[in-house]
C-alpha cells in the first residue's frame, strides 16, 4: 500500500452499522435460495433484476436522470424513477447528486465519493459502508442535484 492510498483510507469515515446489518440481513435470506428454488422464481428473478438494474438504475437513474441523455413524458419518467428507487440503491436524488458529483471529480481521489484510485471495493461498495457527509447531504443534493429537487414526486 502505497502512502497515498493510506492517506485516502476509507476508515477515517464512521462505519454505517446500519447499511452493515442491511447487506448482511439481506445476503443471509440469498444463501437460503436453493432450499425455496422454483423455476417460476427463478424467471421472476431475472425479469426482477433486469427491470430494476437494468431500467431503473441503468437506463433510469444513470441515463435519464443523472445525464439526462434522452427525454421521455413525465409520467414515464416517474415510473422510471420509482422502478430505480425499488433497486434499492437510494432514492434518485441521493444516486444523482452522487453520480454527478462522482462525474465531475473522476481525477481527484479526495472529491470523487467512489473513486476507483481507492480500489475496487472502495469504488464498489464500501463507499456504502463507510459513507462521508461532506458528499451526501442537502446542500450537495442542492449543487448536484437540483433540478429533482424542484419535481415534487421525486423530491417528496
Ligand atoms: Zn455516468
Amino acid at each position: 500500500m502505497t502512502a497515498k492510498q493510506l492517506q485516502t483510507t476509507p476508515t477515517r469515515y464512521p462505519l454505517d452499522w446500519a447499511a452493515v446489518c442491511f447487506f448482511t440481513i439481506v445476503h443471509a435470506l440469498a444463501l437460503l435460495a436453493p432450499w425455496f428454488f422454483s423455476w417460476s422464481a427463478l424467471v421472476t428473478t431475472l425479469f426482477l433484476h433486469w427491470l430494476f438494474g437494468s431500467i431503473g438504475i441503468c437506463l433510469g437513474y444513470h441515463r435519464l436522470l443523472s445525464h439526462r441523455s434522452f427525454q421521455v413524458p413525465k409520467w414515464l419518467e416517474y415510473a422510471i424513477a420509482l422502478i430505480g428507487a425499488l433497486a434499492l440503491q437510494g432514492g434518485p436524488i441521493f444516486w444523482v447528486a452522487g453520480h454527478r458529483l462522482h462525474h465531475a471529480h473522476t481525477e481527484d481521489v479526495e472529491q470523487d465519493p467512489y473513486s476507483a484510485k481507492r480500489g475496487f471495493w472502495w469504488s464498489h461498495m464500501l463507499w456504502i459502508f463507510y459513507p462521508n457527509s461532506e458528499f451526501f447531504n442537502y446542500e450537495q443534493y442542492q449543487r448536484f442535484a437540483p433540478d429533482l429537487l424542484a419535481i415534487a414526486f421525486i423530491a417528496g
